[in-house]
């Protein structure tokens, strides 16, 4: 989906940074480096990666981290409140005006999702007890007039085109009729579509603001498609000179575009991304949320909660000492136990496995981990002796035999467990190099 390499790609760098206490300066400058790799290859726009790499980089090497009681947490934090605001800040709702009808003006490229978004607007206006008019100003494209209305019958709303023989070729014209009509009438939001081009060019702007200087709009909205790429950038600010706009609208985001581009909009034109459009159905959009849309691309579930809870069960110490014990081979059964007991500190295991970053496929697998699993593992442990233990290798028939009686549990039961051990240790072994705590009996994190 759009975002999504980027989103990997970010919670990879805070993967790295999670297992570090106090961070350096080089800590720091690794980090940033590899962000700001992240968002150019997602296609953000070089200044706004580069103003927005510079703050963090100012903000994490400053104060708030220093005393951080963990900095890497912080940084996190701190990454996420950045994000937010080249995303425009607080969430910008839709203003009306104060004397009804509220207009707002639709302009964009072709194909950017104008018409499909007009439809998707009014629904979500009649919704909320409104009474849209939807206008027709698009008398470019043979067909728009038609898609239009059937947009409109398939929103359930109004729908005000230009008659055969009258304003046909002018919609200076048709939209200043329609304001008439929805005085009128009595409908209190007047929805005006307007003509895009495949590219921008001078007629089309100069018919965007003429319609714009008619209608004297409550919001101009341009919409933007996410796919358009590193363009997304210079057609914004082409629109802003030639229209000038009050918002974005940012559509087609369920696509696989970088959406990196289209992310710079809000910061390159000062202007706030109001509504955000997911599909091609007229219920896929919503008002768009600044912070959400940080956490989506951040992915990182609850990190920061997760940071500090994995932080409060593995001291590091411990950590490092089971590190080198898996990747010395010296990992016994003893250990296995111990570990599933700190596990428990930490509360449901699915719960922790669904606050990290980037662990879809993992969450799925782990769906399936039975924590009564432990208990019965504890069980099957408590009841080796020591030597068994520290050697599973001595656990020939007759011992397991013992060890089932003696645990309740069935011979199949402690072969299963002596298996997984082997298992855990074989890939722990693999895994233990980079230092970081590992889960017994589930695999890595
Ligand atoms: P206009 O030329 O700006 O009026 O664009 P249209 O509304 O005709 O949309 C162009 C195409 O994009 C149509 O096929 C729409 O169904 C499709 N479309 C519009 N919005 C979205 C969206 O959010 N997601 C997807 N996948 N398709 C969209």
């Amino acid at each position: 989906a759009t975002f999504g390499t980027l989103s990997d790609r970010l919670a990879d760098t805070f993967k790295n940074l999670r297992t570090k206490g106090k961070l350096s300066a080089s800590d720091v400058d690794g980090t940033v480096r590899e962000i700001r790799r992240a968002l150019l290859d997602a296609d953000v726009s070089l200044d706004v990666v580069k103003d927005f790499t510079g703050k963090v980089r100012e903000r994490a090497l400053g104060d708030e981290v220093n005393r951080a009681l963990n900095p890497a947490q912080q940084v996190v934090q701190i990454v996420n409140e950045e994000l937010v605001q080249i995303l425009g800040g607080e969430q910008r709702r839709l203003q009306f005006a104060k004397k009804p009808p509220t207009v707002i003006m639709l302009a964009g490229l072709q194909g950017a999702g104008k018409t499909t978004l007009a439809g998707k607007l009014a629904r979500w206006l009649a919704k909320d007890n409104h009474t849209p008019l939807l206008v027709a100003a698009d008398l470019q494209r043979p067909n728009a007039v038609t898609q239009l209305q059937v947009v409109g019958e398939q929103a359930g709303v109004a729908v005000f085109a230009p008659e055969p023989g009258n304003g046909v070729g002018n919609p200076v014209k048709v939209a200043k009729d329609a304001m008439k009509f929805a005085e009128q009438k009595l409908y209190d939001v007047v929805i005006v579509d307007t003509a895009g081009r495949l590219g921008v060019d001078a007629e089309l702007m100069k018919q965007a603001a003429d319609i714009r200087k008619a209608t004297n709009p409550d919001e101009v909205l341009f919409v933007i498609d996410a796919m358009i790429g590193q363009d997304a950038v210079a057609t914004a600010k082409a629109f802003q000179e030639g229209v000038d706009f009050t918002g974005v609208v940012l559509t087609k985001l369920d696509g696989d575009a970088r959406g990196g581009a289209a992310l710079s909009v809000a910061s390159v034109t000062g202007r706030p991304i109001i509504f955000a459009s997911t599909g091609e159905g007229l219920d896929d959009f919503e008002p768009f949320h600044p912070d959400r849309m940080a956490s989506r691309i951040l992915d990182l579930g609850d990190i920061l909660t997760l940071i500090e809870q994995a932080q409060g069960a593995f001291d590091e110490e411990e950590a490092r000492k089971v590190a080198e014990k898996f990747a010395t081979d010296s990992f016994t059964l003893d250990d296995f136990l111990k570990q599933m007991q700190q596990l428990r500190n930490m509360g449901s295991i699915k719960k922790m496995i669904g606050m990290l970053p980037g662990a879809k496929g993992m969450r799925d697998q782990l769906d399936n981990f039975d924590e009564k699993e432990i208990v019965r593992t504890e069980a099957i442990i408590q009841s080796m002796t020591k030597a068994e233990r520290t050697n599973p290798k001595l656990l020939n028939g007759s011992r397991r035999l013992r060890i089932a009686r003696g645990s309740g549990m069935t011979v199949t039961d402690v072969n299963q467990l002596v298996q997984r051990f082997e298992q855990a240790s074989k890939m722990m072994k693999t895994v233990a190099k980079g230092g970081v705590p590992q889960m017994p009996g589930v695999g890595p994190i």
